[in-house]
């Protein structure tokens, strides 16, 4: 079996690193590593990146894309999360809202939004979580009320990201209550977040000082052209859009393991070199392999996109190996670096600029975002093994 690429794609492979390595400035890398990604010299770079396409790569030239395969997208994706610039897998329009658009959206829903998406013009918050509904996506219980031409909107969602400075929602909604099959009452709307009335907003922070956001709706009106699909369809489009969402890469994490080998190279403890521990050398190729698993998987998913294959199974196990890998790397890290490693970055005894105190309180976050660690395992087991529901 054959897993190296092409002379094209690593002819692509290069003309993206050299256009990272001219306009990846150090305070955009800052802002993206540190969770700022609506910094203006974030948005700057993504409007470049827009330019080129490469927001986009597989989305028709018409809607802003270059027409690019699964596996040149992955090859973009890999150099930008490796440069830490802001990559498409961290944006919500991208990522998430565009992809499902192009299955689902009405022609004027592609043109008002796709285009503005691929050129880094706007992005999206998800409103899909509720207090009582997160795995459980099928109890959400926000109301939306038909009022001739437009949804009266009340209720309350729980960690809407990007909420504080997205320009539009992407919103799951309960449209039929009286549905007893709760997940066939479901519809998914676009509204604009900025500027409609009745919206409240406020952040909820974590350990590493990230933030999502706590969204209340109050009698919210949205217009009904901004209907996703088709009414009561909501939660099968959210089915698909979680697949887009959790078919993330784990090449954003190799910068920081490569980083982490220098350092052991370079580090004595006790008057002994660090690479000569062999609990340090044992954490770093368990880590090591761990990577190599995560990218066979994550290329296989790419390969079945490219065939246009469903990848339930694959998805969930892609996701659950990279945020389980960034987990155990940040927790190896803290372990090979010692109290330094727990300085951040202001303090001149920070190891590593305080990445791996960052990582370290960041990382348990993404085994929750876009569906818990146990989800996946669900899947794994029904989906994947046959398995009956538990
Ligand atoms: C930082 C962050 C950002 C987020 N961003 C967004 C966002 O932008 N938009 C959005 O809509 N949501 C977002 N989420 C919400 C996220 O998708 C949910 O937190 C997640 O799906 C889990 O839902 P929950 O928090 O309600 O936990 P619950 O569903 O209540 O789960 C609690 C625990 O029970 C386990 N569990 C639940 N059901 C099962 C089961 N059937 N089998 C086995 N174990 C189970 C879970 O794995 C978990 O450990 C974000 C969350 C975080 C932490």
């Amino acid at each position: 079996m054959d897993f190296s690429f092409t002379p094209e794609q690593e002819r692509l492979r290069q003309e993206v690193r050299d256009f990272l390595q001219k306009e990846v400035k150090e305070e955009s890398r800052a802002d993206f590593l540190y969770d700022r990604p609506h910094s203006p010299a974030t948005r700057e770079l993504l409007r470049k990146l827009g330019e080129r396409g490469w927001l986009c790569p597989t989305w028709p030239k018409e809607w802003g894309g270059v027409g690019a395969s699964a596996l040149e997208n992955y090859v973009i994706q890999e150099e930008l999360a490796y440069a830490f610039a802001p990559a498409p897998f961290a944006l919500i329009g991208a990522m998430v809202v565009g992809p499902t658009l192009l299955l689902h959206g009405s022609e004027e829903q592609k043109n008002k939004y796709l285009p503005r998406i691929a050129s880094g013009e706007i992005e999206f918050s998800m409103g899909y979580t509720e207090p009582q509904a997160g795995s459980d996506l099928a109890s959400l219980s926000i109301k939306a009320e038909d009022k001739g031409d437009y949804y009266l909107i009340n209720g309350q969602k729980m960690f809407s990201t990007k909420a504080d400075f997205a320009d539009y929602g992407w919103l799951a909604v309960r449209t039929d209550p009286d549905n007893p099959k709760k997940h066939k009452g479901i519809s998914l709307l676009i509204f604009d977040l900025k500027n409609t009335p009745g919206v409240t907003i406020r952040p909820i922070y974590n350990m590493s000082g990230y933030h999502s956001c706590e969204v209340f709706y109050d009698d919210v009106r949205i217009p009904k052209e901004n209907l996703v699909g088709e009414l009561n369809q909501g939660f099968y489009i959210i089915g698909a859009a979680l697949l887009f969402e959790r078919a993330v890469t784990v090449s954003g994490f190799y910068r920081p393991l490569e980083l982490l080998v220098d350092y052991v190279k370079n580090t004595k403890r006790h008057g002994r070199p660090l690479s000569e521990d062999p609990l340090v050398r044992r954490k770093l190729a368990e880590i090591e392999m761990k990577f190599a698993v995560t990218r066979v998987i994550s290329l296989r998913l790419c390969w079945m996109q490219q065939h246009k294959m469903f990848a339930l199974n694959e998805t969930a196990m892609a996701k659950l190996l990279s945020t389980e890998m960034i987990y155990d790397l940040a927790n190896a890290g803290m372990q090979v670096m010692g109290p330094y490693g727990e300085l951040v970055s202001d303090s001149k005894y920070a190891a590593l600029q305080g990445w791996f105190a960052h990582i370290y309180q960041e990382s348990p976050h993404y085994k929750i975002a876009g569906g818990t660690s146990e989800i996946q395992k669900q899947i794994i087991a029904t989906r994947g093994l046959g398995l009956p529901r538990g």
